[in-house]
């Protein structure tokens, strides 16, 4: 199997939409709202199941494969709005977890307060 990278799917999106003639329509705005809708439909997985356990381990395959589906559409959408926009995702993610370990430094042993 091929191995996924953000690369890859930007490609793949971009061939996709190059063989519909979609460019038209793939702009920043529509790409934005596009996406939110995706998160919408995400959440609607969710809604009303009260807490969910890690491993979702009490649904069944079906709601597991549409669960995996509705991430797709966001992560396609995300890789998309990026490349319309001229953001490398990838480096700019990396970059902001280097900026989150920054502004939230992990605890050093004398601030952990759950150890002896
Ligand atoms: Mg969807």
């Amino acid at each position: 199997m091929e191995e996924v990278s953000l690369e890859l799917l930007k490609k793949k999106m971009q061939d996709f939409v190059k063989e519909r003639d979609w460019e038209k329509y793939h702009t920043p705005r529509n790409l934005l709202l596009n996406m939110i809708g995706e998160v919408g439909e995400l959440s609607e997985i969710f809604q009303w199941k009260g807490e969910v356990a890690k491993g979702v381990p009490d649904w069944d395959e079906a709601e597991k494969v549409h669960l995996g589906e509705e991430l797709s559409d966001v992560l396609l959408n995300l890789v998309r709005l990026s490349d319309v926009c001229g953001i490398d995702l990838g480096k700019a993610a990396l970059r902001k977890v280097q900026l989150n370990a920054l502004k939230y430094p992990a605890p050093t042993k004398t601030d952990d307060h759950t150890s002896a």
